[in-house]
């Protein structure tokens, strides 16, 4: 939905989107503190730099601005060569210097893109700052204390070009670029610890009555533009969605009742679902924003970023597509099993150990890999994951080889094992790990194939269920689930499912 209407009038809407993310470096931005305070004591990973004595002077990160580069690269952005640092003025108590370390007009990267269903939201830039300090407010008490830890953690801001149109897009833009940072691992980008914080600006315009050139939004004769609000304080995805979505009726309300909107920031509340006014937003000039004096300016020549781009690996996008072709996963299986790097890797390994399996046993892998990927992609997604999330456990932790769990595909696939031995087996496995082969000869889980056995055992259950029987002679055919579920408990669930039905329903018609 790229337009509203009310009463009878249409509008266009207009979101932008800043994206800060705090950068995994060891150290801080400009000092040699570790950059992990996760669990720390507040102002323990601090020094005189980070907190901004006199006479201190910064140091730049070469991994942070490698990191920015990094990722300006992945996102299709060009680089400038002569980038530098800047000092943004403002006073906050969590911000010792009473100026942030950040870019204005040379940022590292700048004119990227990044693709959300498969259209590309134009990025205006990224650039490379310090993260504050955070301030607590103890409830109840007449004072706020301050943690200078986070000071100086390296921070990345994207900004992207006014062009989304609504909010799915700006959450799926939001999501997308998470998944970016967390491939190339250089951020943890959590919203909810505030390792990835998102604010987006949003307007919305009677439908063509402007223009959108050169960067900026133009009214078209003598219109006017509604000013835009920017709305920050929002820590999940689920909630940018909200927030944004909120915001566009607000303003077309506010626009059909006469009442005049304003630019400012407005916050978003969980409890009650709105957005409400902070403050009335600043200027860029208001921050009297002016060259980082103790930082050279930083050259970034051809043969860096040849060297960085030779880094990048397969990215999110392109991996899903691969796996879409090479292993014909379905687009929703490619989405979940390439979406994360770990699984994706865990998955190429079983699928690979597959591959090697078929073509030991002399059959060809191209007319067989559908079935096994299909199968694959089933016991990972359907069950494996269910036992992951009920243990709140990634796939970092899991106990099962690759090898182990394809030679499990390969028992199901060869039906050595029924579904139901075989969630027996993958319980066990994930468990406490194993041979697969192993644990089924352990438990006696091998399939019940014996034609024999089974007639013997089915003709034991029809004679003890003679009314049954009968019923089923009278064309009640449910009756059959009644026989299975039986033989089933008789043959301790080993039975051949397919095989039971079949010799079954020849015993009862005798
Ligand atoms: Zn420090
Ligand atoms: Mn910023």
């Amino acid at each position: 939905m790229n337009m509203r209407t009310s009463n009878g009038v249409k509008y266009d809407v207009i979101i932008g989107l800043e994206i800060h993310a705090e950068l995994a470096t060891k150290s801080k931005m400009f000092c040699s503190c570790d950059n992990d305070a996760q669990g720390k004591e507040p102002n323990t990973a601090v020094c005189p730099i980070c907190l901004a004595h006199p006479g201190t002077l910064p140091l730049p990160n070469k991994q942070a601005i490698e990191w920015t580069i990094l990722i300006g690269l992945a996102l299709n952005c060009r680089i400038n060569e002569l980038s530098k640092f800047d000092r943004k003025n403002y006073f906050y108590p969590d911000l010792p210097k009473g100026y942030q370390i950040s870019q204005y007009d040379l940022p590292i990267a700048y004119d990227g893109f990044l693709e959300v269903d498969d259209k590309p939201i134009l990025i205006t830039r990224i650039h490379l700052e310090e993260d504050t300090g955070k301030l607590i407010h103890p409830a109840g008490k007449a004072y706020s204390l301050v943690d200078y830890n986070r000071a100086g953690t390296p921070l990345i801001e994207l900004v992207t070009e006014p062009i989304i149109k609504d909010a799915a897009t700006a959450k799926k833009f939001a999501q997308n670029y998470q998944q970016i940072l967390r491939f190339l691992d250089i951020s943890n980008a959590d919203m909810e610890k505030g390792e990835m914080r998102c604010e987006a600006n949003i307007s919305i315009q009677e439908k063509s009555k402007w223009k959108y050139a050169n960067g900026q939004i133009k009214p078209i004769g003598d219109y006017k533009l509604n000013p835009k609000v920017e709305l920050k304080n929002i820590n999940s995805f689920k909630y940018l969605e909200k927030a944004v979505d909120y915001e566009i009726e607000r303003q077309i309300k506010a626009v059909e009742n006469g009442e005049k909107l304003i630019q400012e920031t407005r916050g978003w509340n969980n409890d009650k679902s709105i957005t409400f006014s902070q403050r009335v937003k600043e200027t860029s000039a208001d921050y009297r924003y002016f060259p980082e004096p103790d930082i050279p300016p930083l050259k970034i020549n051809q043969a860096w970023i040849d060297k960085i781009k030779a880094r990048i690996g397969e990215l999110p996008a392109q991996k899903i597509k691969r796996f879409k072709e090479e292993y014909l996963f379905s687009d929703y299986e490619s989405r979940i099993l390439a979406g994360d790097q770990d699984l994706a890797k865990y998955t190429e390994q079983v699928v690979s150990e597959l591959r090697a399996w078929i073509k030991a046993t002399g059959d060809n892998w191209e007319r067989q890999k559908h079935k096994l990927a299909k199968a694959t992609a089933n016991w990972l997604i359907n069950e494996l994951f269910k036992l992951l999330k009920t243990d709140n456990l990634s796939i970092k932790k899991l106990k099962i080889s690759a090898e182990n769990f394809a030679e499990f595909i390969a028992l199901t696939y060869q039906g050595k094992v029924n579904s139901s031995a075989a969630q027996t087996i993958l319980a066990e496995m994930y468990k406490n790990g194993g041979d697969p082969t192993q644990i089924m000869a352990d438990l006696g889980l091998e399939q019940l194939d014996d034609k024999e056995t089974l007639e013997k055992v089915i003709a034991k259950i029809i004679l003890k269920n003679k009314p049954q029987a009968e019923q089923y002679k009278a064309g009640k055919t449910n009756v059959l689930q009644f026989f299975i579920g039986q033989i089933m408990s008789a043959t301790k669930g080993k039975a051949n499912p397919k095989l039971v039905l079949e010799l079954l329903k020849a015993s009862l018609s005798k």
